[in-house]
């Protein structure tokens, strides 16, 4: 049984011309599954049984099995999700006043090993297939009923899960554009999705010129030195190798700004001379940063900057004309904010 979220609109016509379908029915089989939300070809009205029960003995609409949910005070629900081969992942929910966001992850596991990590401390498992990606999407929106009910209308989605984005990109790309099949309503266009990277640079040389949703690197240190020292992917794509493709981004993407993120960790990268390097190094990059609170998990050796050296750190470069907003973490209170995920609670 093929899974028919992880073919592509063009592969489809392919495949439904194997079928001796006519091409028609491709847009009519993506309406009632991305538009509609239905989750089996019986529920597809306006088919014959005939042609029902041939797309059901060939493909199936793939949905995780939801584990666990977990809601926190602040409206935030974290799913965790089992996977065919009962491996788990989880993906977050976070409402707010003017939008609905979903958090959702790439990987089992992730194996670039951020010290400051939960994700990566656990190591990596295997990469998220297509379907298993729009199946966060899905199983969410069956969820909170946003197929039905516009009000909990899925706006934006972040790449901020489980798991590096651009070390399963293929795979991503493909979630990506079929995510915007659902129409007016319930697609989700690349302007609403954000991808947060740790800096592949290999892989965001070929890609930027046709990247189309926003993008987010986690940079978290302003000197190599540093950043090595807490983020090893420093070793094989430097500092100096990811500034200049930020500011290849910009050329080719003049409109759009990318968003730095930075965990401040105390007595690490929070001081104000660490503050005038990062002022330094954004120097020509069209950008702004996002400062984050660290979000504490167990086993982990770190402690997080207080408010005050937050506010601080925002202050100089907010006073060098660097905008700087402070990320206010979601669902601390059931480790769903970022870098707490992992798939085993
Ligand atoms: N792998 C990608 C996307 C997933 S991580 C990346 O690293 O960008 C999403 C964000 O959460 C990243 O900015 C990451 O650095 C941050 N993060 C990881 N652990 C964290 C922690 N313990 N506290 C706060 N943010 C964390
Ligand atoms: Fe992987 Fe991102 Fe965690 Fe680093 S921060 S270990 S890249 S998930």
């Amino acid at each position: 049984m093929k899974g028919i979220l992880n073919f592509t609109q063009e592969q489809l016509v392919s495949q439904f011309n194997n079928l001796k379908f006519a091409k028609f029915r491709v847009q009519q089989v993506i309406d009632w599954i991305y538009s509609k939300g239905v989750t089996s070809f019986t529920q597809m009205t306006n088919f014959n049984g005939q042609t029902q029960g041939t797309l059901s003995n060939s493909y199936c609409i793939y949905r995780p099995q939801i584990s666990a949910i977990k809601k926190s005070i602040d409206g935030t629900i974290k799913f965790l999700l089992k996977l065919d081969d009962s491996l788990t992942i989880e993906s977050v929910f976070i409402p707010e006043d003017h939008r609905n966001t979903i958090c959702l992850s790439t990987q089992v596991g992730c194996a670039v090993g951020c010290k400051f990590c939960n994700t990566g401390y656990n190591g990596f498992k295997r990469n998220l297939k297509p379907e298993e990606i729009i199946g966060q999407v899905f199983v969410i929106k069956d969820y909170v009923d946003s197929w039905k009910d516009r009000t909990k209308r899925i706006s934006n989605v972040v790449f901020m899960g489980m798991g590096e984005p651009l070390y399963n990109w293929n795979n991503v790309n493909i979630a990506m554009q079929n995510l915007k099949l659902g129409g007016e309503i319930q697609g989700l266009s690349p302007k609403r999705i954000t991808l947060s990277t740790s800096g592949i640079v290999s892989v965001l040389e070929k890609i930027i010129p046709t990247l189309e949703c926003n993008l987010a690197i986690s940079l978290h240190a302003p000197n190599s030195a540093t950043r090595s020292s807490i983020m090893p992917i420093n070793n094989l794509y430097n500092l100096e190798n990811l500034l200049t493709i930020c500011k290849a981004y910009n050329r080719l993407h003049p409109n759009k700004l990318i968003t730095f993120e930075y965990i401040l960790l105390n007595g690490i990268n929070d001081n104000t001379g660490m503050a005038k390097q990062l002022i330094k190094i954004l120097h020509g990059v069209k950008c702004k940063v996002n400062l984050i609170q660290f979000n504490s998990w167990k086993g982990d050796k770190f402690v997080g900057s207080d408010e005050q050296k937050i506010q601080n750190f925002r202050k100089i470069l907010v006073s060098s004309g660097i905008n700087a907003t402070i990320r206010h973490s979601r669902g601390r209170d059931i480790m769903a904010a970022c870098g707490q995920l992992q798939s085993s609670n």
